[in-house]
């Protein structure tokens, strides 16, 4: 049982007690590793949540922090205004291209995906159509903890806990391709779901289809088929609904900056990032948008919703010097490359255990989902959290995994791979191999929980 000070403690004493026996404490970083206090030095397979990109210590972003913090600390976006924040939006709106020329900063990516909607509502507004504030989004799917964003999850149990406190999203299904009959069978089913969330609401009504290109931790790395994004992309068109793209995953690892890069047939109205952005170094998150966008809503009554730390001088400096890393190193190309090399290793792994029925995911963001029967492609009962089985003994194989069974396995249960984009060949080789390990030392554990069908 962990005992914990009697004054503060550490995030997780909020946690379940039940829970946080096996968190590791760390007490320092290396590169790719992170370093506990029995002195192992765990590899970090999924770079925390998809966001420490660069790895520990990286001396060209603490430097340019640095630099930062000492010719300008903090000035207030609301009035003032700061060359920082002018240099991370060039570079991001550069990087992004065309239709999104304009970034408005937050301190994250729950504030992050609440501020395009406020934006959004402001320019339908603004657009003379008060009506307009019904949002849909995809289950499952994941978008934020703010009461707002966790009313647009994807995930069955929040309502009864949280539904009082925010306005849900209309939910439809995502376009899961395992277990469907078939990728583009699942993409039809949730186009037929958003045209009759469309219909149910009145298409005059609905604000935005708010959606993960590529799923994150909800769905394990889904990676839907390409009709999907391009029907969802018409509907929005024909109905002037906005089609937002929360990449706050999937940007820098698909081996593009942004997933809609690799369809030009659609290219959603705005795109939410924030993890990968600052990287681990400082709470940053944004949203990305059209000038012409924001011009219509700058032209009448304009978006002053402001959060004390929007823009703040060293989150942006470290952004930008993150931006640079990621660019001058050709790390996104490197994304795709090691994505390519990790998913043989994976694709191996996949064949052999009996705890993996799906691999699935596009370049540095790959996901294992564990099965009871391979045969059936049966999940776990509701009290098994077998890939929790899995990170556990992972550690005695110094690999830090990120785990995770949605909505009490009724979606399934993963193992999400996603290390930094800086991993270099032959530690992404060693994090197979101890991977490998850790399924192999997992198994008959893991078989012996309670075996139950997912629907
Ligand atoms: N959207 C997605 C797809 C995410 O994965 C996350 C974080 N897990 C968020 C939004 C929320 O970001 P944050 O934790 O920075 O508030």
């Amino acid at each position: 049982m962990i005992s914990y000070p009697s004054l503060g403690g550490t995030q997780d004493v909020f946690f379940s007690r039940a829970e946080v026996g096996g968190l590791p404490t760390i007490v320092a970083g290396d590169g790719v590793h992170l370093v506990d206090d029995r002195g192992r030095r765990l590899l970090d397979a999924c770079s925390g949540p998809f966001l420490a990109n660069l790895g520990q210590g990286n001396e060209r972003v603490l430097a340019a922090m640095l630099a930062q913090g000492r010719q300008l600390s903090y000035t207030y976006s609301r009035t003032t205004r700061h060359r920082s924040n002018a240099e991370l939006t060039r570079r991001l709106a550069t990087l992004a291209g065309e239709g999104f020329e304009r970034a408005h900063l937050t301190s994250g990516g729950s504030e992050a995906v609440e501020m395009t909607l406020k934006f959004l509502r402001a320019h339908a507004v603004a657009a003379g159509h008060p009506q307009r504030s019904q949002v849909v989004s995809l289950l499952p799917g994941y978008h934020g903890a703010t009461l707002q964003t966790i009313a647009l999850n994807g995930d069955i149990a929040a309502p009864a806990l949280w539904g009082p406190l925010s306005v849900p999203s209309k939910k439809i299904p995502a376009p899961l391709t395992f277990r469907a009959q078939s990728p583009q069978a699942a993409a039809t089913a949730s186009i037929a779901a958003f045209e009759a969330a469309i219909a149910d609401c009145g298409p005059e009504r609905v604000l935005a289809l708010v959606m993960e290109p590529i799923g994150g931790q909800a769905s394990g790395a889904n990676v839907p088929d390409p009709s999907f994004a391009r029907r969802a992309r018409d509907i929005c068109s024909r109905h002037g609904i906005h089609l937002v793209f929360d990449e706050i995953v999937t940007a820098f690892r698909t081996g593009r900056f942004l997933a809609a890069h690799h369809d030009p047939q659609a290219t959603p109205d705005v795109v939410v990032l924030a993890k990968g952005l600052a990287a681990g170094y400082a709470p940053l998150g944004a949203f990305l948008t059209s000038a012409t966008l924001v011009e219509e809503v700058a032209a009448g009554p304009g978006f002053t919703v402001s959060h004390s730390y929007d823009a703040g001088p060293i989150a942006c400096a470290a952004g930008a010097a993150v931006l640079d890393e990621v660019v001058e190193r050709g790390l996104l190309e490197r994304a795709g490359q090691l994505g390519d090399r990790i998913r043989r290793g994976l694709e191996q792994i996949a064949e052999e255990s009996p705890l993996v029925g799906d691999l699935r995911g596009r370049g540095l963001l790959q996901a294992l989902e564990l099965v009871s029967d391979r045969e059936t492609n049966a999940g776990f009962s509701e009290t098994a959290d077998p890939a929790a089985v899995v990170r556990r003994h992972a550690l005695d194989y110094g690999l830090l995994l990120y785990s995770r069974r949605q909505n009490a396995g009724r979606f399934g249960d993963w193992l999400l791979i996603a290390p930094p984009l800086v991993i270099d060949d032959a530690t992404a080789d060693e994090l197979v191999e101890r991977l490998r390990l850790s399924l192999v030392a997992a198994t008959d554990e893991v078989r012996a929980l309670n075996a139950q069908r997912v629907d």
